[in-house]
């Protein structure tokens, strides 16, 4: 990394301290200096999903119902009550991006470490409509697919790109949040496109099946709707296979 990349990476990790204060997001908590976002005593207890080295885990099944995946995984369960819901709230609605980034990287090197994921090419995150992005500024699955490429091209050595415009959200959808299970899938039918054919570097297709295997990433996997309603244009293009990865997981 170079100087200018330090300082303002520096800036920015003062100006967090700033907003965000040194409390630990999930307890609320002062922090141990060394601590950054989640403090130790709560990273230890974070209820982790370990479905990275699960084959078959509950993720997969879910998704295996709506779209053919190659893989699912999760960082940690997303439970009613629980403290660690603080975590994507912070990510979502109080500017936490830093966070987003942090537990991208943390899923992503665990991913690296079960090596189920060696063959993805491409980091895909679900989009946000236009208008929902401009109004929050970011895009929460992009910040975590971000995290998520960057453990994984670290264990390859080899580039693993976000790809944040392959697929589009054509429609504005109503928020999930209170919606029943069929009112979501409703919700999100053919809510996103692919408007264009994804183009691989070359060599980056699986030895395996010759397919480019890419990862779809969001913040909480519920329903799996969303992620189904993604799949479906991704599969137009014939040469792509498909795994999923979010941050929480909701059982
Ligand atoms: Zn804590």
């Amino acid at each position: 990394m170079d100087g200018k990349t330090d300082s303002i990476r520096y800036v920015f990790e003062a100006l967090a301290a700033l907003v965000f204060g040194h409390r630990c997001v999930v307890c609320g908590l002062d922090m141990e200096p060394g601590e950054k976002y989640v403090c130790r005593k709560c990273l230890e207890d974070m209820p982790l999903t370990r479905f990275w080295q699960w084959d078959g885990n509950p993720a997969e099944k879910r998704m295996e119902i709506l779209a053919g995946v190659e893989h699912a995984c999760s960082l940690f369960f997303y439970r009613e009550g629980s403290p660690y819901r603080n975590l994507i709230k912070s990510i979502k609605y109080h500017g936490n991006t830093g966070l987003a980034g942090y537990l991208g990287l943390m899923l992503g090197s665990a991913m690296s470490y079960s090596g189920k994921y060696s063959d993805i090419c491409a980091v895909i995150p679900v989009p946000l409509h236009r208008r929902r992005r401009r109004k929050r500024g970011y895009n929460q699955a992009e910040l975590v697919a971000c995290g998520i490429a960057e453990a994984l091209s670290e264990s390859r050595g080899v580039k693993v790109p976000v790809l944040p415009r392959a697929l589009k959200r054509i429609r504005h959808t109503k928020t999930q949040t209170r919606l029943s299970g069929n009112e979501k899938a409703a919700n999100v039918r053919g809510a996103f496109s692919l408007p264009r054919i994804i183009e691989f570097p070359p060599g980056s297709a699986s030895p395996a099946d010759g397919l480019f295997h890419v990862l779809l990433v969001d913040d909480v996997l519920t329903t799996g709707a969303t992620l189904a309603s993604c799949i479906g244009p991704l599969f137009t293009q014939r040469n792509i296979a498909v795994s999923v990865a979010t941050l929480g997981y909701t059982e």
